[in-house]
């Protein structure tokens, strides 16, 4: 038979299998790992896993990778990102280190305010041109399929733009990236003490908009006790779904206000943040077959004592999910490896644990579990070749990166200089 490329000589491939269906308790602790192996791939898929000499007896190739001593994962599936923005925001990081409070960052004109009126300022070249070259970085870090969330124009043209940079990113960049719209991210300074007005440009305008463009896959929204409330994210998300969006939260973050419990209700793909989430918000999620996705990153960039709840989460049921919340403000995280370490030292997460988060549960919390986040037959080759000597590897080497080459549909994205 005919493959496009084989892979051999791998030292150990951890395929994270997982029966068409997210991890959950021990089943995270399978890394899935097949010794001495190879892979045969064809039209972007893989054809087989298998030793060494099974795939180079059973298949004939164009093209040969030697992964001798070396180990392979599935990519990088980064489920939770804002890349689509103009200006960096490392003034406001030095000025909260030296103790200036969120109002005054605001006044000195910084804040997620100030992402708002750059990037409706933006011409679409330029907010294409600054996030292909974030998204190319990660691509060295391993993501191979990531979710991108508009969020900071917080008007209908400001938002179709932010979307549109998304698709055209998804088209020109070789990695698949998710459009969410994320409208409903904050209440834009104009809207501030009229809710009402934004809730039905949200829902009459932009909702509607963004459906018969078909330019967004999910609908997120900021859900917190100082953003949007239970009641008007309700409003929101029903308008969403209506609309034939998939719907994302996030939930819980700093308050437990209820929003996990929302998100069950709501029947959303995930919830994300859920640093605050109570016990029950737990339950009804596992219940509805929520994906929580948790963003370790975002909560340590901002020096937080605490964390998700993620072993509570785990011994609960749910198929627990990382993110790096790549964004400008409170999480400028590209690195889904780094999360993963996070993940271990700030979560207590095991390594494993950490990579089935970021592989094939994170695939399922955007809605791609039966494509990608895990190596099997069937399924999309995409993923990292590794030098490193074990998976544990992965999230103890802090913050420096061991990939040797990176895949996406069986085509080298990234190679090791
Ligand atoms: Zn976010």
């Amino acid at each position: 038979m005919k493959a496009d490329l084989i892979i051999i000589n791998a030292r150990e491939i951890a395929t994270l299998k997982s029966g068409g269906k997210p991890k959950t308790r021990s089943e995270m602790s399978d890394p899935g790992l097949i010794m001495n192996a190879g892979l045969a791939i064809k039209d972007g898929k893989i054809l087989a896993i298998a030793s060494s000499e099974e795939i180079e007896s059973t298949y004939s190739w164009d093209e040969a990778i030697d992964a001798t001593g070396k180990i392979i994962t599935p990519g990088f599936v980064d489920s939770h990102s804002h890349p689509v923005f103009v200006q960096t925001r490392e003034d406001e990081f030095a000025m909260r280190l030296a103790g200036k409070s969120y109002v005054e960052i605001a006044l000195a004109g910084g804040g997620i305010r100030s992402s708002i009126a750059s990037t409706r300022a933006a011409r679409e070249d330029e907010l294409f041109e600054l996030a292909s070259e974030r998204i190319s970085k990660m691509m060295a870090l391993g993501t191979t399929t990531l979710e991108a969330k508009s969020g900071y124009g917080l008007e209908t043209q400001s938002e179709l733009k932010q979307l549109g940079v998304i698709d055209r990113l998804n088209k020109s960049l070789p990695i698949e990236i998710v459009p969410s719209f994320m409208g409903a991210h904050e209440y834009p300074a104009e809207y501030r003490d009229n809710h009402e007005e934004y809730l039905r440009i949200l829902t009459e305008e932009m909702i509607p908009a963004v459906a018969e463009q078909g330019i967004a896959e999910f609908c997120d929204i900021f859900t917190e006790a100082h953003v949007f409330s239970i009641e008007e994210s309700r409003r929101v998300l029903r308008c969403a779904a209506e609309h034939g969006l998939k719907l994302k939260m996030h939930a819980d973050e700093i308050e437990a206000i209820g929003g996990a419990e929302l998100a069950a209700e709501m029947n959303c793909v995930s919830a994300d943040h859920l640093g605050a989430a109570s016990d029950a918000g737990i339950a009804a999620m596992q219940e509805a077959g929520v994906i929580p996705v948790l963003l370790p990153a975002t909560l340590f960039s901002l020096r937080s004592k605490t964390y998700a709840r993620a072993r509570k989460m785990i011994d609960s049921g749910l198929p627990v999910a990382i993110a790096t919340d790549y964004n400008p403000g409170s999480c400028n995280c590209d690195s889904m490896p780094l999360t993963m370490s996070l993940a271990c030292l700030q979560m207590g997460l095991s390594p494993i644990e950490s990579l089935a988060a970021a592989t094939i549960n994170a695939a399922f919390a955007l809605s791609r579990g039966n494509k990608c986040g895990s190596l099997e037959v069937g399924k999309q080759a995409d993923l990292i070749i590794w030098d490193i000597p074990s998976l544990n590897f992965i999230p103890y080497h802090l913050g420096s990166s061991h990939i040797h080459r990176v895949l996406k549909l069986g085509k080298t994205i990234f190679r090791e200089a």
